[in-house]
């Protein structure tokens, strides 16, 4: 909240804030036609698992190319769209988009990836969200075990989110707790939460070859993930160093531009058909 200070740091901040708002129902007025306009796009990130050799399963991510101002991140625009209303409309387009687009890469090969989005735990107060949701599987015909939501703990979760989320277990989606170990995820959640599996955040990954203390973290989630029989996946990995520590110490499943970019749907067949012998050389030279 803003403390009254004194003289010009206060009407500096007041300043900041008017000009926040004003970008922020610009961005909300441009984003409302977005959809409408067919601005808004979805990619797709492989996931790996590097003792198999192959894609598991995909994340979605969202992508905004506004006609003018161009490309607009998601890191930036989904809070907005959170504050202004906006994100179970937004939620429900990446889910419905996300979970045909995965009926139809099973539809066509024997490969039986898993669909992982990104949900706003804003989207879990929606009375009709769960309902929303086994209405896009049906419709889909996707098989919800093929489904994984990913949550990102950024304010804390109440009780009746949780139960949402129990809600969503019971009909055989996966969930994950994405960003962990960074914002409000805790132990004391993974007691609480259906939780299936964890996120180590990138923030982590990048000092693996430079920080002592990261390479600590790694290893003290990896046997947190364990202790709790949950699966583990490190997200950001962008080095053969970073997968080898990775694998090494127990998270066989990576995701990052190491492996693969996100990326359009059509060029999935290609990635799909990709040799990933020589990313996964360190194996070799490890064991
Ligand atoms: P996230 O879910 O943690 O996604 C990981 C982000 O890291 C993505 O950024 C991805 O493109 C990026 N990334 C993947 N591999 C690498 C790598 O090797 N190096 C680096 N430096 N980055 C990598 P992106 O696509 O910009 O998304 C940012 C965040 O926006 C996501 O973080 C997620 O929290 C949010 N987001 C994206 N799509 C959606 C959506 O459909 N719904 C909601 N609620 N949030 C979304
Ligand atoms: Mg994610
Ligand atoms: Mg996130
Ligand atoms: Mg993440």
């Amino acid at each position: 909240m803003a403390k009254k200070e004194s003289g010009s740091s206060y009407s500096f901040f007041n300043q900041q804030m008017a000009m926040h708002s004003i970008l922020k129902l610009e961005m909300g007025n441009h984003l409302r036609e977005a959809l409408d306009r067919n601005e808004l796009e979805i990619v797709y990130q492989p996931q790996i698992d590097c003792l198999k050799g192959t894609i598991v399963g995909v994340e979605a991510l969202l992508r905004w190319n506004h006609t003018t101002k161009g490309y607009i991140s998601p890191a930036d625009f989904i809070p907005i769209s959170e504050e202004l209303g906006m994100i179970d409309a937004i939620g429900e387009w990446v889910l419905r988009g996300a979970c045909h687009q995965m009926k139809a890469w099973h539809s066509d090969s024997d490969e039986r990836l898993s669909i992982s989005v990104n949900i706003s735990v804003k989207q879990l107060n929606d009375d009709r969200f769960v309902d929303k949701v086994i209405a896009i599987l049906e419709q889909s015909g996707l098989e919800a075990k093929y489904l994984e939501m990913e949550i990102t703990e950024n304010v804390a979760m109440q009780d009746e989110q949780m139960e949402v989320l129990h809600k969503l277990r019971q009909l055989g989606i996966s969930i994950s707790v994405d960003d962990f170990g960074t914002h409000y995820s805790s132990l004391s959640y993974l007691k609480r939460f259906p939780v299936t599996k964890i996120k180590l955040d990138q923030s982590f990954i990048r000092g693996v070859q430079t920080e002592a203390k990261d390479r600590d973290m790694i290893k003290a989630i990896i046997s947190v993930a364990n202790a709790f029989q949950l699966q583990i996946i490190a997200e950001g990995v962008e080095t053969e160093e970073q997968a080898d520590f990775l694998v090494t110490n127990g998270c066989s499943q990576i995701q990052g531009y190491y492996f693969f970019r996100p990326m359009r749907p059509e060029h999935m067949h290609a990635a799909l058909s990709e040799r990933l012998q020589d990313k996964l050389a360190f194996l070799a030279a490890t064991s």
